[in-house]
């Protein structure tokens, strides 16, 4: 038995009030946050430059603000990790490292396993006890409860985090049961937009999963949000109907996500049933962060191509196929990707596609993502496939 860690990330369902609460909590701890990089300074001027232990900090933010004891020892921890990791590269030789610093207006809460209680599928978080006292008596506050609808065993740290909407990131233990396929067949996945998955596995067997429903969800949204976006514009910053519109926007951009997250579980479903079907062991993955960050750094001004990539969704999918796979043992490699998409299965030569068919001066003709599926798998394992054998076409419904 093996315990790895896992973490998932769901939406947080609260009351009105537990959620207002839970969004001053990541206010709280950017204070903290700001405050710590005050108290390193003004500890490293009177001590000849030395550095701020963690039994300093957790004295000097005792009751700082009003967040659980825990809570702000995860930003300490989380302060240390950062500052001694820069240390360690500026060390390494790494001239370009930057020290971390202050002005965060939010902060990632955090709660380890001793401040939350689950009952059914809910997540209780206690919260810090007030000083004011009711009837004489110290009263606990009521906690916040939100609602999850798998709630892990074996919690080890949940964090509060933001991305248009506040999410619980949950990280979890697990006891792996080594449930592995007995088979030594491997596939590879190409991610795309057209098609989230193409897929080819060792015997030939190729899949591809469409991503037109993803692209339609996302093009509706961009309408709506462009639609919002104009009349928001129109109106005097603070105004009544100013914030009407925003919070429509809020409200529009959490339904789409939804949407969105749900396509994504299917599509990850989907291919693990194909997995399974085929006695797949090993999948390997294009590894495609390097080109997104290219294109960033390159700032190209085609917004179009920029916002394309950036909807791609492409972490999203990995994320959810990573935990799919894993629970059947089925492991899951990033390999890179490079060439992959402009590279001749049949006689090596490099050619960039026009179209979604890729033709070769040889007369190679192939849908291009399978291109794609057949050189990653073809550069990862010892096989050299042109074809498929088999070809499936899916869509999520
Ligand atoms: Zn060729």
């Amino acid at each position: 038995m093996e315990t790895i860690y896992k973490t998932m990330t769901v939406p947080v369902k609260c009351s009105r009030s537990d959620y207002e609460y839970l969004s001053n909590c990541n206010k709280l701890s950017a204070q903290v946050w700001n405050r710590i990089i005050e108290l390193e300074k003004e500890f490293r001027n009177n001590n000849d430059g030395k550095w701020i232990g963690r039994s300093k900090l957790q004295k000097e933010l005792k009751g700082f603000v009003h967040l659980h004891a825990k809570g702000i020892q995860h930003i300490i921890g989380k302060y240390l990790y950062a500052r001694d990791g820069s240390l360690a590269s500026k060390k390494a030789g790494q001239s370009n490292v930057r020290l971390p610093y202050r002005n965060k207006n939010y902060f990632a809460t955090g709660w380890t396993y001793q401040d939350i209680k689950i009952v059914e599928n809910k997540i209780l978080f206690t919260k810090p006890v007030t000083k004011e006292k009711i009837n004489g008596k110290v009263r606990r506050q009521k906690p916040v409860v939100c609602h999850v609808k798998f709630v892990p065993d074996n919690i080890v740290q949940i964090e509060l985090i933001y991305r248009n909407k506040l999410y619980l990131s949950i990280k979890y233990k697990e006891q792996s049961e080594h449930l592995q396929i007995q088979s030594n067949n491997s596939a590879s996945i190409d991610l795309g937009e057209i098609h989230s998955i193409a897929s080819i596995d060792t015997c030939g067997n190729a899949l591809i999963i469409t991503g037109r429903k993803m692209r339609a969800i996302k093009q509706l949204r961009n309408k709506h949000q462009a639609r919002l976006y104009r009349r928001l514009s129109k109106c005097v910053e603070g105004s009544k109907q100013y914030w009407k519109y925003r919070k429509a926007m809020q409200k529009l951009s959490v339904k789409y996500e939804n949407q969105i997250n749900d396509a994504i579980h299917k599509t990850s479903k989907l291919f693990l049933d194909y997995c399974l079907e085929n006695g797949i062991s090993t999948v390997y993955y294009g590894d495609l962060d390097s080109a997104t960050r290219l294109t960033k750094k390159k700032r190209i001004a085609n917004n179009y191509i920029r916002q394309k990539l950036t909807q791609w969704s492409f972490g999203a999918i990995v994320e959810s196929l990573s935990n799919k796979l894993s629970r059947h043992g089925i492991k899951l490699i990033k390999v890179s990707e490079r060439y992959s998409s402009q590279k001749c299965p049949s006689c090596k030569s490099l050619k960039k596609p026009r179209n979604r068919q890729y033709s070769c001066q040889c007369g190679y003709k192939q849908h291009r993502d399978i291109v794609g599926a057949i050189n990653i798998l073809n550069d990862n394992h010892e096989i050299n496939l042109t074809h498929y054998v088999s070809k499936k076409y899916l869509r999520i419904g």
